[in-house]
């Protein structure tokens, strides 16, 4: 039997696995972030109706540039952007590869503050961009002085920020955010897959996109959206990065499917979004029983929350898996992350933690 090992892949990804969340079936499942709501009944209506528009044309490719969406899209983020400062991807994976691939790549690096989004790493090895992992300071933090420092050690061709962070769930300062903008010799990528659940005051680098031509903010519709199966993410940007990774964009990347399923859902997002409220009630009450409990949890402006076990936490993780609970082993010691869905779920992820 021919085996992985026996064919001419590139050196640097021998031996490797691919890499995913366990997708195991359990009652509540909590380990990857999704929105726990299904897609409401009106949506699920609005979508099958633009779908089924769609199917006659399927002998002809889609709109290369997927025009109407980004337009849609810059229309929700509001902050006056127009379609020419934004792309949309196969979500924000599909995203931030075409941003390494244009931006970074073989000969160049790629930074991050971890612990961060594990896809960063894993995206820059895929597109032979070395990989440099800077720290953060206590506490998971960031600090202006710990940003720059390591950026002057490292000077990256690309920064990947996450704000909200995940693991961690903390929003970055905009001091931070700015700090890199102003130390960084190439391109600073914004992660804010879970923008939409920040706690009050928080603020978007989007807000600060005119001045910074090097700056790109990516979002997604996975999370607050309930979109996951959907793959949408998109970026903000000058109209010179929309323009640059059109050079390495697939022809037709978007299918006619998902751009018009992408719209309706778009068209009813005060439906979609409706249930961010609610997400963030149970995240915040994660955050107070936790610490309630003794644990050590980080802040959260996102859906869901880093916590302190004792012992380690593979153990922990497994105790809560045999209560029919699945969270998220981020690989930190001494850690787990749990999504934050309906309250029922919260209820029996709650119970099961003070079997811990
Ligand atoms: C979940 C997540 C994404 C979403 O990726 P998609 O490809 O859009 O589903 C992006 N960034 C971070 C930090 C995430 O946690």
């Amino acid at each position: 039997m021919t085996t992985l090992d026996d064919l001419p892949i590139r050196d640097d990804l021998r031996g490797l696995s691919p890499y995913g969340a366990p997708q195991l079936d359990v009652s509540v499942r909590l380990n990857t972030n999704e929105n726990s709501y299904p897609v409401p009944e009106p949506v699920v209506e609005a979508i099958g109706k633009a779908l089924a528009a769609e199917l006659r044309d399927l002998n002809r490719y889609p709109d290369r540039d997927a025009v109407a969406l980004r337009a849609d899209l810059a229309d929700y983020l509001g902050h006056g952007l127009t379609a020419d400062q934004v792309w949309a991807a196969n979500g924000s994976n599909e995203i931030q590869q075409q941003l390494l691939q244009v931006f970074a790549g073989p000969g160049r690096t790629a930074l991050g503050f971890v612990p961060a989004y594990s896809m960063h790493p894993l995206l820059s090895l895929g597109t032979g961009t070395r990989w440099v992992p800077a720290r953060r300071g206590v506490d998971f933090g960031l600090t202006v002085d710990e940003a720059v420092g390591q950026l002057r050690e490292h000077a990256p061709d690309l920064v990947f920020l996450c704000s909200p962070n995940n693991p961690t769930g903390t929003a970055l300062d905009p001091a931070v955010v700015l700090a890199v903008l102003d130390e960084a010799p190439g391109m600073v990528v914004v992660d804010e897959a879970y923008a939409e659940f920040a706690r009050a005051g928080t603020v978007s680098a989007l807000a600060v996109l005119p001045d910074h031509p090097r700056l790109v903010v990516t979002r997604t519709m996975s999370k607050a959206f309930g979109f996951a199966g959907g793959r949408l993410g998109y970026l903000a940007a000058d109209p010179a990065v929309v323009a640059a990774v059109q050079l390495v964009r697939l022809p037709y990347h978007l299918s006619a499917l998902t751009q018009a399923a992408a719209r309706a859902a778009l068209a009813h997002r005060d439906v979609l979004l409706g249930t961010v409220d609610a997400i963030k009630v149970q995240r915040d009450r994660i955050v107070t029983e936790l610490r309630a409990l003794g644990h050590r949890v980080a802040d959260s402006d996102a859906n869901f929350v880093l916590f302190s076990v004792d012992g380690d936490q593979q153990t922990a993780w497994q105790t809560l898996l045999d209560a029919g609970v699945l969270v998220r082993d981020v690989g930190l010691t001494g850690w787990l992350r749990v999504t934050a869905g309906t309250p029922a779920e919260t209820d029996a992820f709650l119970t099961a933690v003070r079997r811990l």
